[in-house]
């Protein structure tokens, strides 16, 4: 599974946790499933302890069979994509990581404007074959570094669209590895927000529908895009792109988070080797040997410091994982942290 990541021997294991393993091995394939695997391997912003076990499935089925042995098992379990929005714990995740890869990379152009897509697919992919089947409506998400699985459960997007503005139906397995079909009102869209951020249901594919566009116009519109991101965004430095969602009210009143936390006079600030980034102050920055601790107080003291400007407290897009698989806007995870020791830093 190219995690650079030895099997732990069988006897150097706990019983329960070489029962699982041996468990999802069988329905897995042993090259499918790895032990203690660092977490900062698997998120964009290299953070995070160990993971018991990671499971990247071959295919549908294989995720079918792996859910329904989790669950059997009464395993925590969480479903991640390119965590590329996802802050992991420094103590980990002491359970079952089931990764959704390439191998669920489907693409299929059916009548009228219609596509099926697979929940592994990458988002820069899937926006190009859009593109060149000449439908429009899905450009804005060009520069979104992650899944498709993982693009329809935040509702992501850019220029303020959401890819859930054309999501038709998606089909997920339930804890059990059952199949469902849920279409686009029960998915509840909302900005940066959807059903699937329960964490319940595991996305294998999504129905798309778009209309007709210029491809060459798309395409520019693309470059023009990724042009504009790339002088935006902060270069070389891990980061798990845009950490606060935009407020409307808070839009309305000073400007998007990253224009908030600058006149809060944050831009810059540094917390162990966490920085909110010079380059735009909305993204946290490793600089190296960042902690998810330094990304909560940071969290913690740009959310207080634009609510005693502004009296609104800006919630995180970014969703935290701790060791017991709660996986919650991280946010509500900094509002815990003592940053008194980091006042003044
Ligand atoms: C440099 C950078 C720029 C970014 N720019 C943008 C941007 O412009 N707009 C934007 O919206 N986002 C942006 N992001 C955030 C992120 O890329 C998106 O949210 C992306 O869609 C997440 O996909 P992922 O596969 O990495 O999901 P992950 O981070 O792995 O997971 C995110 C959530 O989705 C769930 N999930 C993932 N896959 C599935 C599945 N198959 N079934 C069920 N649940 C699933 C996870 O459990 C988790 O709750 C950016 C990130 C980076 C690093």
């Amino acid at each position: 599974m190219n995690l650079n990541t030895a099997m732990i021997p069988d006897d150097r294991l706990m019983p329960a946790q070489a029962a699982a393993v041996r468990a999802l091995i069988a329905v897995a394939g042993a090259d499918r499933v790895a032990t203690d695997v660092p977490l900062s391997a698997l998120g964009r912003w290299r953070i995070g302890g160990p993971a018991d076990i990671v499971v990247t499935p071959a295919d549908a089925a294989a995720l079918g069979r792996v859910l329904a042995v989790i669950e059997d098992l009464e395993l925590p379990r969480v479903i991640i994509g390119d965590g590329s929005n996802l802050l992991f714990d420094d103590a980990g995740f002491r359970g079952v990581i089931v990764r959704i890869g390439r191998a669920l990379g489907e693409f299929e152009l059916r009548e009228d404007g219609i596509v099926d897509a697979g929940a592994g697919l990458w988002v820069p992919t899937f926006v190009r074959r859009v593109i060149d089947a000449g439908l429009s409506g899905a450009v804005h998400a060009i520069g979104i570094p992650g899944t498709l699985g993982g693009l329809v459960t935040m509702n992501g997007g850019s220029q303020r669209r959401g890819i859930g503005e054309n999501v038709v139906h998606v089909d997920a397995f339930d804890r059990h590895g059952q199949a469902h079909r849920l279409d686009h009102e029960a998915l509840a869209y909302s900005y940066r927000a959807s059903r699937l951020q329960h964490g319940d249901l595991v996305v294998t594919s999504v129905r798309l529908r778009f209309s007709p566009g210029d491809r060459q116009a798309m395409h520019r519109e693309a470059r023009s895009i990724l042009r504009a991101r790339r002088e935006k965004f902060p270069k070389v430095r891990a980061n798990c792109g845009s950490v606060f969602v935009s407020d409307p009210k808070l839009y309305d009143l000073i400007g998007p988070p990253g224009m908030a936390i600058e006149r809060a006079g944050l831009k810059g600030k540094a917390i162990g080797g966490a920085q909110l980034s010079p380059d735009h102050a909305n993204f946290i920055v490793n600089n190296g040997g960042a902690r998810a601790q330094d990304v909560l107080a940071l969290i913690r003291i740009a959310r207080d410091r634009v609510a005693e400007l502004s009296g609104i407290r800006m919630d995180a897009e970014v969703r935290h994982l701790a060791p017991d698989g709660t996986m919650r806007p991280a946010h509500q995870v900094a509002d815990h942290i003592h940053v008194a020791q980091y006042q003044g830093t």
